[in-house]
């Protein structure tokens, strides 16, 4: 008896999403896809969120033009796109008629099979992408956001598998995005599910803890029928196990893959060369890291965090943050953690362990979850958090995109003639701000990608100044140390500057604005707050949002500033009842800790 196993090659998508914070430009997979058309693949992963944003805010690039490139130069393989549910490839719920126009405009230009997920499991937020999908003639796989605790259970999953079977779904994916899952629990999950259901089994998961390879074995001797692998050169660490590699381990036994090894030998060899072109976005993080299985915090995560933690002067509080994420979780009902429900985890995590108390300041997107605004918890959660959240508002228990109005027309007349196609107007759906930003510049004939760097010479160090001019540095700030390494300097545009930095080997980008600018935002002037009647903020952030006027009469506990932090939201409250003398701050401003933002004069 054989049973040959399919392949999908995420080296299009999330292999250099997981290693290069995916910047591989179009131009650097044109040139092979005659070859990896010719392998064999079930289906190439070639498109999703981040692609789209990265596309759109970096490369400059169109990302439908890609697809419709990728489609022309890959005539005989599958293309395969992941796909937040009702979130489609944005971080909001959107309502039907977008979710429709994208899937249909999608599968027009080029998408076969599109993986469905949900950050919360909530198979009512799959439900249209799915009938959107088959509408379009086009596979629509049920995801599984594989994640651990007390209600994930493998009944759980099995009837989270049979619900999207139930709804025409054609195939099964368990996407376990943080590496958590072990060859064991993998084998008896994808048992159970092949035993209760009829559909296909995909296995996607990441090598970040060194068990990816194991866990895709024990799956196919299980009964799993696809995997989700990467070239070689792409492979390993927070990626997937390797093509080559996994091919290798089938080969002659009966699950062989078909695939030929040495065509795949010499994809490989040209992706370790276009990798070398990307040098500037290499982290160190993106190498075997085995604490997501004690702490299940995924690797992006922790990189995050560490990132956040040094601009507060407090990595040395890590740990405390590290210990406080499963709590928050637990909190909040046990959401796996995936885009955005690893943003709102991590966050409210921060905010409670260097507020120096738990939910003293609850970002808006905790209380949207905790109103059910993302969907229902897996688990239950904490009633006197959700009642100190959201008050007596009241809990949303339809599927949230219930509550929304068709949006099309208005985002539509919104763009305007900026949009060419309604390719366009669902690129500024997704993302209004940078997507606007992206028409404008098209318009204007002014798209400007960033600048790759020069590949450094083997064994030269890389040198942004001329000779002699120093381009590393250790400096220490608030006591704690940091190596800086400029590895380069962008172009001038619209006034302000592009360096690349490497900050403790994470790649950084900053934007440099002339000097008188930042004098003229005046938040050096800001005072230090003194008095109840000074509100003022505990973290570094934008103003969102100034919510009264000078001469407004204000209650004890009225919010008066919405400011934004690590692109969560948060109210800020005056502490006292009185009447606005003062404020110091408009939309847009940056503000540090500590400032006197309002002066309310009780
Ligand atoms: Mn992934």
């Amino acid at each position: 008896m054989s049973k040959k196993i399919f392949v999908t090659d995420t080296i299009l998508r999330d292999a250099h999403q997981s290693l290069l914070a995916t910047r591989m430009r179009t131009d650097d997979m044109l040139p092979i896809c005659d070859k990896l058309d010719k392998v064999g693949y079930w289906s190439l992963e070639v498109w999703g969120g981040a692609t789209f944003d990265a596309c759109v805010r970096f490369l400059k690039e169109d990302p439908w033009e890609r697809l419709r490139k990728l489609r022309a130069a890959l005539p005989n393989t599958r293309l395969q796109m992941l796909l937040r549910g009702q979130n489609l490839l944005g971080y909001r719920h959107y309502s039907d008629d977008v979710v429709k126009a994208f899937v249909a405009k999608a599968a027009v230009n080029g998408i076969d099979v599109f993986r469905i997920f949900d950050a919360m499991n909530d198979v009512r937020n799959l439900r249209v992408a799915i009938e959107a999908v088959k509408a379009a003639g086009k596979h629509a796989q049920g995801t599984i956001a594989y994640t651990t605790s007390p209600v994930h259970t493998i009944e759980a999953f099995v009837a989270q598998a049979k619900q999207m079977e139930a709804m025409g779904c054609d195939s099964i994916a368990i996407k376990d995005m943080a590496g958590l899952l072990t060859p064991y629990a993998t084998g008896e999950l994808v048992k159970a599910l092949k035993a209760e259901q009829s559909l296909p089994v995909f296995i996607h998961s990441h090598d970040t803890a060194g068990l990816a390879a194991m866990c895709q074995l024990k799956a196919i001797e299980n009964g799993a029928d696809h995997i989700d692998t990467a070239i070689s050169s792409f492979a390993w660490g927070t990626s997937h196990p390797g093509t080559e590699s996994m091919v290798a381990a089938l080969k002659g036994s009966e699950f062989d893959t078909g695939l030929d090894l040495q065509l795949l030998q010499e994809i490989g060899l040209y992706f370790y060369a276009v990798r070398k072109k990307y040098h500037q976005f290499e982290s160190e993080f993106t190498a075997v890291d085995t604490r997501v299985q004690v702490n299940q915090v995924p690797g992006g995560m922790i990189s995050n965090l560490a990132n956040q933690l040094k601009e507060q002067g407090a990595l040395n509080r890590m740990n405390e943050v590290l210990a406080e994420i499963p709590r928050v979780r637990e909190d909040l009902g046990f959401p796996p953690l995936v885009t955005p429900t690893s943003q709102i985890v991590g966050t409210q995590a921060f905010f409670n362990v260097l507020a120096g108390e738990r939910y003293k300041t609850i970002t808006n997107e905790v209380k949207l979850y905790l109103q059910g605004g993302y969907g229902k918890a897996p688990g239950v959660v904490d009633e006197k958090l959700r009642r100190q959240a959201i008050g007596s508002e009241d809990v949303i228990d339809v599927r949230p995109a219930d509550l929304l109005k068709p949006e099309m027309t208005k985002l539509r007349a919104d763009i305007g003639s900026l949009a060419k196609s309604e390719e366009d107007v669902l690129t500024f759906a997704m993302f209004p701000d940078i997507g606007r930003k992206f028409l404008e510049e098209r318009e204007a004939g002014s798209l400007t990608p960033e600048v790759l760097l020069p590949i450094p010479e083997a064994g030269a160090v890389a040198s942004a100044g001329g000779e002699g001019v120093p381009t590393e540095f250790v400096i220490d700030v608030h006591g704690e140390t940091y190596r800086v390494d400029i590895t380069g300097v962008g172009v001038k545009a619209e006034g302000k500057r592009h360096f690349y930095l490497s900050i403790d080997g994470m790649p950084e980008e900053v934007v440099f604005e002339p000097l008188n600018e930042f004098v003229g935002g005046g938040s050096s002037k800001r005072k230090q707050a003194s008095e109840p009647g000074h509100v003022s903020t505990t973290m570094p952030g934008n103003i969102v949002d100034v919510l009264v006027k000078q001469g407004d009469t204000v209650k004890a506990g009225q919010a008066v500033l919405i400011t934004e932090a690590m692109k969560m939201e948060t109210e800020v409250q005056s502490a006292i009842a009185g009447k606005v003398a003062a404020i110091h701050v408009a939309k847009g401003d940056r503000v540090n800790p500590g400032e006197i933002l309002i002066e309310i004069e009780g």
